[in-house]
């Protein structure tokens, strides 16, 4: 059995232009521009590089992106004096600040300190905490694990009642996504660095999401013949045959799951042009309920 590829990079394009034709129809209907407030605190090359990808993503849909650059020493209070202000700026629909802070930064007291209705990256304690209670409805999802449930929506993949096993349990990939499949009725396992006997729990899963950060981790005869595999993983491996000298893999050892899945995520291709499209989303969702 060979599995189905799922096209990440051409379902992000789909949500790309679906955001970007609503934002063309509320423009000529005389409505606010949806704007990005990024926030990067230091001079992490790989954080300012999402950063910049998220203002390009703005102005490719048609929206505005305001960037706010801080020295890596910035004080607390200096920090959340921003968040404030952005909190009250009626121009800025959405704010996102680039983890990981500096070690000197309260992470957790920033997070909570942005506006509900401008996190799109779903991370304050208040949207999280939605998530995880029945019936309650989050105004955002989190990015990444967003992507993920929308490209298994998009394949077709069956999810209510499936076993679905997610490897990770971190605040931004593995938690929500285990949160998301409980909401969506899918029997759930969350798996991390104690769990015993990681392959026989992972061949339980009629759906597999894979976010540990190790490459090429899950072995093809870990895999439920037939099973939905999505990953998460974006790790760099040495390759003497490419000009930069390493390549992009997963966290799941592709070639060979790929035999036994029903559907799989490529890395590169996959998850990855999924976070900047549900950012879009999210701000485009943020703008709309400012309108109100
Ligand atoms: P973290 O390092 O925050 O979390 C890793 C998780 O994996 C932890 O819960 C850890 O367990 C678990 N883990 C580590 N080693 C093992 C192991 N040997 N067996 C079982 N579980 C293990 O990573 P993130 O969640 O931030 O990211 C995961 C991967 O996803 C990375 O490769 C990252 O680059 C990628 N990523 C991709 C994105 C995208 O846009 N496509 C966005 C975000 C991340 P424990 O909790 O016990 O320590």
């Amino acid at each position: 059995m060979t599995a189905q590829i799922i096209d990440g990079k051409a379902i992000a394009q789909q949500v790309r232009e679906q955001v970007a034709a609503e934002v063309a129809k509320r423009i000529a209907a005389g409505k606010p521009k949806p704007t990005l407030a990024t926030v990067l605190v230091g001079d992490r090359v790989d954080s300012a590089t999402y950063v910049a990808s998220k203002q390009k993503a703005c102005a490719e849909l048609g929206m505005g992106s305001v960037s706010h650059h801080l020295p890596a020493d910035v004080s607390q209070e200096e920090l959340e004096k921003l968040i404030k202000k952005l909190n009250a700026s009626k121009k800025i629909h959405g704010i996102l600040v680039q983890l990981p802070l500096p070690a000197h930064l309260n992470e957790e007291r920033v997070l909570s300190l942005i506006s509900i209705e401008k996190d799109v990256d779903g991370f304050s304690p208040i949207n999280i905490g939605r998530l995880a209670q029945k019936g309650r409805e989050p105004l955002f999802v989190p990015c990444t694990p967003y992507g993920c449930i929308y490209l298994l929506e998009q394949a077709g993949v069956p999810i209510e009642g499936a076993h679905a096993v997610v490897l990770g349990r971190s605040n931004i990939v593995g938690m929500p996504a285990a949160l998301l499949l409980i909401g969506k009725n899918a029997t759930v396992t969350v798996c991390h660095s104690r769990t015993r006997d990681l392959p026989a729990v992972v061949r339980q899963a009629d759906i597999l999401i894979a976010a540990i950060g190790k490459a090429n981790f899950v072995r093809g005869d870990w895999i439920k013949p037939g099973a939905a595999v999505i990953d998460v993983g974006i790790n760099s491996v040495p390759d003497a045959t490419k000009k930069s000298g390493h390549r992009l893999v997963g966290d799941v050892h592709f070639e060979e799951a790929k035999e036994v899945a029903g559907w799989i995520t490529p890395v590169p291709g996959g998850v990855g042009p999924m976070t900047i499209a549900m950012l879009m989303k999210n701000t485009l969702r943020a703008a709309e309920l400012q309108d109100k």
